[in-house]
């Protein structure tokens, strides 16, 4: 047993360093992706509940990597987070959003974009947001910034927040409910809709104690005056309950996957490049 113990020990070790390597190139490959432009949105569309049109589309990040294909964010979005590689990346994603924005015929469609609280926090992000629309020709509240809750507990970012709003962008909750924030908490901070979680949405229809939660979580936000999306609404099943809690809007794949930005202007002939 003991032999076996060290023997583990060395290949602990061994994977521990090879993690390490594997981090490290990846980070490079980062670096060196941005100014290749290897990274690309794609854009999956907002619903309004209440009528079935398209309000707008959520900007989501992937890596297409010249021998690994395309890259999903979940495996390179924390590591950017860590090695602050999120700031340069982040950038890109903001201005690119705002930049296909402006080529959309139709001009109610609103953008949401996601930023991490380690890109929020760091430099002037609302002045860059701004400089952006004002280079794209682009009304702030047609861009929403996407945040997580754990934005919220840091100072920098909260100011961010102020600002972006003041410019006129709107704030959205993303994944609300699997942090720890209550909306009595969330009344403070300068928030206009709440996106409820795919966790919650995934078991609607499923038994009435479920809808009855979900009921009462829009109900809250509603009382705060914050509009609300329903995530991950894959079924005709979940939309009927997220119509009847009135929530404001679905996003989920019973509407649309995530749409490369060419099949998007293809898939809706209202919003070609002008
Ligand atoms: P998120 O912001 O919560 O985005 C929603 C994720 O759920 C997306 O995954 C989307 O493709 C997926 N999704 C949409 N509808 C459905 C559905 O009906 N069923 C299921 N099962 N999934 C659905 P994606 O694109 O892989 O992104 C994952 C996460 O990566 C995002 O979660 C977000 O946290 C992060 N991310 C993506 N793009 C960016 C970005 O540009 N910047 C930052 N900072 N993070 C990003
Ligand atoms: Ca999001
Ligand atoms: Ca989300
Ligand atoms: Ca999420």
């Amino acid at each position: 047993a003991k032999r076996m113990g060290s023997g583990g020990a060395v290949v602990f070790q061994d994977s521990l360093h090879q993690t390490a390597l594997t981090a490290l190139r990846t980070e490079q490959d980062m670096f060196l992706a941005i100014q290749r432009d290897e990274f690309v949105l794609h854009y999956q569309p907002i619903v309004a509940t209440a009528t079935g049109a398209t309000m707008g589309f959520e900007a989501l990040v992937r890596w297409k990597h010249p021998e690994r294909g395309l890259i999903p964010p979940l495996d390179f979005i924390s590591l950017a987070e860590e090695t602050w590689m999120i700031v340069t990346l982040g950038r890109w994603i903001m201005e690119t959003g705002i930049a296909e924005l402006a080529t959309w015929r139709d001009r109610d469609l609103t953008l949401a974009i996601n930023v991490s609280p380690r890109q929020l926090g760091s430099g002037d992000f609302a002045g860059a947001v701004r400089a952006a629309l004002h280079r794209a020709g682009i009304e702030a509240p047609r861009v929403t910034i996407e945040v997580t809750e754990g934005a919220l507990m840091d100072r920098a970012a909260v100011a961010q927040l102020h600002e972006l709003r003041a410019i006129g962008c709107r704030i959205a909750i993303d994944d609300f409910g699997t942090g720890y924030s209550s909306l009595a908490y969330l009344r403070h901070l300068p928030i206009d809709i709440i996106k409820i979680d795919r966790s919650f949405v995934t078991p609607l229809g499923s038994a009435p104690g479920v809808d009855r939660f979900f009921d009462a979580i829009v109900g809250l936000a509603r009382t705060l005056d914050l509009r609300i999306v329903a995530e991950g609404v894959e079924t005709v099943q979940q939309l009927r309950s997220v119509k009847a809690a009135r929530c404001d809007a679905a996003q989920g794949y019973l509407f649309s996957k995530p749409l490369g930005a060419d099949e998007r202007q293809s898939r809706y002939p209202g919003s070609r490049p002008v």
